[in-house]
């Protein structure tokens, strides 16, 4: 069966299947006979995507865009074997990711640095190269139309520099990608939700706080999270947001993680961050758990940016 839910306009949410359920999504689009995927998940997530379109009734020819918001292979990872599902539809990438879609040696080698290769395998699985002549390039501003619905690409670098949103005027949201963070489920329990997501190698928090004044910009009702689903009135989250950017440079120059074992320090300083104000118990300990991956990417990508930013 199926796993997915049903929002409004069009829109569903289906679960990519990534690491475990609630971790990733990957949307749906639907506007009168025309479809568009926002994410592709991995190789591994197409199969509930086919299988929700199966009973929704949606013919693999009505897909006409696939959308990952950038090249990381939690969002864009199955792209390559959904291209070959959908034989109608046009991969639309932002500038700076076209080149890892049509050969992805490079995003796999980088991947599998970050990951090592045991767990690159596990995760993603096989990565397909797509023909040049399927993919369109989305330049800032670009809109692509959906039947009689309009997209608005918003490059949006500061997670990493080939990330773009997507506004779509007709539910008044925001497909972030992981522009505007991650708010699992089980994240409720943080006093502040909405947490930056800042895995190597781009992090960028100047460009981050900017991408987020874009993004509200066009003064949206609703996020759609990639990590994970609908995220309603996030104008409430603005300041929250560019606080924990703040004390993410701040946890930087406080640990000074000159290296692997800087990374490691700096990773149970923003553990505890991540954990305050959350009361001792199971709760708190499962939510831990959940973090770890985050947390520690969040590190890592952090110590990378801030050797970067020492050496000039
Ligand atoms: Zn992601």
């Amino acid at each position: 069966m199926a796993t997915y839910s049903a929002l409004s306009q069009g829109i569903y949410c289906i679960d990519a299947h990534y690491v475990q359920p609630g971790v990733a999504s990957i949307y749906l689009l639907q506007e009168a006979d025309e479809v568009a995927i926002i994410e592709t998940g991995t190789c591994h997530s197409l199969k509930n995507v086919l299988a929700t379109m199966a009973e929704l009734g949606i013919d693999h020819s009505q897909v006409r865009y696939v959308i990952p918001t950038h090249v990381h292979l939690d969002h864009a990872g199955g792209a390559g074997a959904m291209m070959q599902q959908f034989e109608q539809a046009s991969l639309v990438i932002h500038p700076r990711g076209a080149r890892h879609m049509t050969d992805p040696r490079k995003l796999i080698e980088g991947t599998v640095a970050v990951y090592g290769q045991a767990k690159f395998e596990r995760l993603y699985g096989h990565i397909e190269a797509i023909p040049e002549e399927r993919v369109v390039v989305a330049q800032d501003l670009d809109c692509h139309s959906l039947h009689s619905r309009e997209l608005v690409f918003i490059d949006t670098p500061g997670h990493a520099r080939h990330h773009f949103c997507v506004y779509d005027a007709a539910s008044s949201g925001v497909f972030t990608g992981d522009t505007f963070g991650l708010s699992y489920d089980e994240m409720k329990l943080m006093p502040r939700g909405l947490l930056p997501s800042c895995p190597p190698t781009q992090f960028d928090p100047p460009a981050l706080r900017e991408s987020i004044n874009r993004i509200m910009s066009f003064r949206p009702d609703r996020l759609y999270l990639t990590h994970y689903g609908e995220y309603r009135n996030p104008a409430a989250q603005v300041t929250n947001f560019n606080r924990w950017i703040d004390q993410y440079v701040e946890l930087c120059n406080r640990t000074e993680p000159a290296d692997q074992a800087g990374d490691e320090a700096l990773e149970n300083a923003l553990m505890q961050t991540v954990l305050d104000g959350i009361p001792a118990g199971d709760a708190r300990d499962r939510f831990a758990q959940l973090m770890q991956t985050d947390v520690r990417l969040n590190a890592q990508g952090l110590g990378h940016w801030w050797r970067q930013n020492r050496d000039g």
